[in-house]
């Protein structure tokens, strides 16, 4: 539960810093330990694609020396089917086989809503697609290795989808005739064609947007009187508050790139005035 508490092995080392330290440690998506304290949302069978050093270890050492957190419960949320495409077909609770969410929310809060509408009703939701939903699909990549690992299984028809998908048959059909009526008008296409398909959809965590609060010089805020902790700097996902509540699609990496970027000139002009 928490790698950087539990781990008894690795090598401890020492680095003297003379000018300044830059936090480039990442998010925390991996440390259940913490993200479960700061969100519940974010539960211990919550799927994360992150990598394992994805730790709060280094963001405890800035809070243990007086750095300001913010943002720690929001997390942004991804799906092994891009959104773009999952919007294309329809969600149900397989146990029901009715619909419970609104496929066309912003990625956040359909993640969100539907995460927690899984922890109520423990269930796995599965969408539906059909042959023009597919071949509309925005990530083809995506769409072969879905389609190569099994996630999105297609089938001839409705009946076989039903049967091999432990889904009722009578409810599913009436519920796929309800939603091509109810999305007649919007810019979502009736469900018609074979083959249909199933896919698995799950949320994971891909980011988490908390950490420790900088400035315009991505220097670190203290939680004592809100100015800069001398010294310590903080780029890329370890920092917070360059985005709020959702951070948009694709603005983490040119995130990491500025800050990074800044806080190395910033290094760089107070070593000059240390020296001078
Ligand atoms: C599946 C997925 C898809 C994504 N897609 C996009 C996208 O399309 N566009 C986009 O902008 N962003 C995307 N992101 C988010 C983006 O990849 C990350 O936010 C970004 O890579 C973070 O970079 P970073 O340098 O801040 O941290 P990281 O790349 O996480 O690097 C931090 C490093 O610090 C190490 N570290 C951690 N703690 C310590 C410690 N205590 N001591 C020493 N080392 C430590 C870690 O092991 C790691 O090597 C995606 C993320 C995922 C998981």
């Amino acid at each position: 539960k928490n790698e950087d508490m539990e781990n008894a092995g690795g090598l401890p080392k020492r680095y003297a810093a003379r000018y300044g330290v830059v936090l480039a440690t990442g998010g925390y998506s991996r440390d259940l330990a913490f993200r479960m304290a700061e969100a519940p949302l974010q539960s211990e069978e919550m799927a994360t694609r992150c990598h394992i050093g994805n730790t709060a270890g280094a963001l405890r050492a800035a809070l243990a020396i007086g750095a300001r957190s913010v943002h720690t419960t929001l997390g942004r949320y991804g799906f092994y089917i891009a959104s773009e495409d999952l919007r294309m077909g329809m969600v149900i609770d397989p146990k029901t086989c009715k619909r419970f969410i609104d496929e066309s929310m912003p990625r956040t809060d359909l993640a969100v809503n539907m995460l927690l509408y899984m922890q109520k009703h423990r269930c796995i939701p599965l969408g539906i697609y059909d042959k023009k939903t597919m071949d509309a699909f925005f990530d083809h990549k995506r769409r072969q290795r879905l389609l190569f690992s099994n996630a999105l299984r297609p089938y001839d028809t409705l009946e076989e989808l039903a049967a091999k998908e432990h889904l009722d048959l009578k409810t599913l059909k009436a519920t796929l005739d309800r939603y091509n009526k109810d999305i007649a008008g919007s810019l979502s296409v009736p469900l018609t064609e074979p083959p249909f398909a199933a896919c698995t959809i799950e949320p994971d965590l891909s980011y988490t947007q908390g950490g420790v609060l900088i400035n315009t010089r991505a220097e670190a805020i203290s939680a004592l009187d809100d100015k800069p902790i001398p010294g310590l700097y903080v780029a890329g996902e370890a920092s917070a508050g360059v985005f709020g509540v959702t951070r948009l699609t694709a603005c983490s990496l040119p995130d990491c790139a500025a800050f990074g970027m800044i806080a190395g000139e910033e290094i760089a002009k107070r070593a000059r005035n240390i020296k001078a």
